[in-house]
């Protein structure tokens, strides 16, 4: 029996598990696929407030360490299903009444090998990097299309590629590809980055990323080997096509939510973010939303920390329910 059970060892669930063993409770931390979240994919982290540089590898495995050294266990395995001890699956309340506060219920927390019973849960399950959508792309994943340059970049030392987005992702993924890599092409949309100031700053003066505005990756080529050797882009205000010879094709065009998102026993809206304010309280009664995966403004690791406390906290606050009942 755990207290609390967070789905997802990112930012935000790590940092719920550290609030939530401090105030002296037991925390599960569950996540299919490994720890750290996209943090530990990010070259470098700039805007932590209190740490001017560090790595993403490098916080995030700080972050592990610190919640299970203050005893928070952590299993490799997905979160398949929530259920209330007193409902059936689906019935949730959509309304996170006093009342349903009043009369707290335990949940059934399903993965492949086990079902947990848990006073609160926690959903911290991030989000995932959208793909371009084009025929094949799922089949040219490893061999030339990549949805991460810290993972993949070493692979393309001293060859051309190109970068897809226009976002903090793609023009870091950019600078941090200009350092390995022959030439970068950076391809986007529009005219104007998404980036922050800073981060475009970064771009100027390496002489090997060409900059390719107002474009869309429409298409590639393979060579006899099935791999990637080069893209086709088209201008989105004349309509012409040009082939840039390549590599590598790294895709940063933004994110989507990662996994389920649970809509069977919380709300969620049109896009699958799950509805719930800064308060981090969803529509069903002891389940909570922190970092990414919840309804926001501005998803960063300060804020997706920051979510972790606040449902950490609630998580407690409810779980303390069912001892004074
Ligand atoms: P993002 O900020 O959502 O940017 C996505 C980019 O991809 C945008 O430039 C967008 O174009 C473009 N795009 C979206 N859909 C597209 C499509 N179908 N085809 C072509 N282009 C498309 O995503 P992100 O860069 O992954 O960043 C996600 C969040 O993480 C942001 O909040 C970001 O600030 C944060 N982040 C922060 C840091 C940091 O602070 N160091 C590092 C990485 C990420 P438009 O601009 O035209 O919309």
């Amino acid at each position: 029996m755990y207290d609390v059970i967070i789905a997802g060892a990112g930012t935000a669930g790590l940092t719920a598990a550290i609030y939530v063993q401090r105030a002296g409770k037991k925390a599960l931390v569950l996540d299919g696929a490994g720890y750290g979240g996209q943090i530990i994919n990010t070259p470098e982290v700039e805007n932590y407030p209190g740490i001017p540089k560090i790595g993403g590898f490098e916080f995030a495995t700080g972050l592990l360490e610190q919640a299970k050294a203050l005893g928070a266990v952590v299993d490799f395995e997905e979160v398949l299903g929530i259920e209330s001890v007193e409902g059936k699956e689906g019935t949730a309340p959509k309304e996170q009444t006093d009342a349903a506060q009043e009369n707290p219920a335990d949940k059934i927390v399903r993965t492949a090998t086990h079902c947990y019973r848990t006073h609160a849960v926690i959903l911290a399950t991030g989000l995932t990097r959208r793909k371009l959508g084009l025929p094949g792309e799922d089949q040219l994943l490893g061999k030339g299309l990549s949805y991460c340059a810290t993972c993949d970049g070493a692979f393309y030392r001293k060859k051309t590629v190109a970068v897809n987005g226009g976002g903090n992702t793609a023009v870091e993924d950019a600078v941090f590809l200009a350092g390995l890599c022959e030439k970068v092409y950076l391809i986007h949309r529009r005219d104007r980055f998404r980036a922050d100031e800073a981060e475009v700053r970064k771009l100027q003066g390496l002489s090997n990323v060409e900059l390719v505005f107002n474009s869309t990756v429409s298409g590639w080529r393979t060579g006899e080997n099935g791999k990637l050797c080069s893209v086709q882009v088209t201008d989105r205000l004349t309509g012409e096509h040009q082939e840039l010879p390549v590599s590598g094709l790294f895709v940063a065009i933004g994110q989507v939510p990662a996994g389920r998102n649970f809509d069977d026993v919380v709300a969620a809206d049109e896009n699958g973010y799950i509805l719930a304010g800064e308060d981090c309280r969803t529509s069903a009664p002891g389940i909570f939303a922190a970092g990414d995966c919840r309804t926001k403004k501005i998803r960063q690791l300060v804020t997706a920390a920051s979510d972790g406390a606040v449902a950490g906290m609630a998580a407690c606050s409810y779980a303390d329910l069912f001892t004074r009942n």
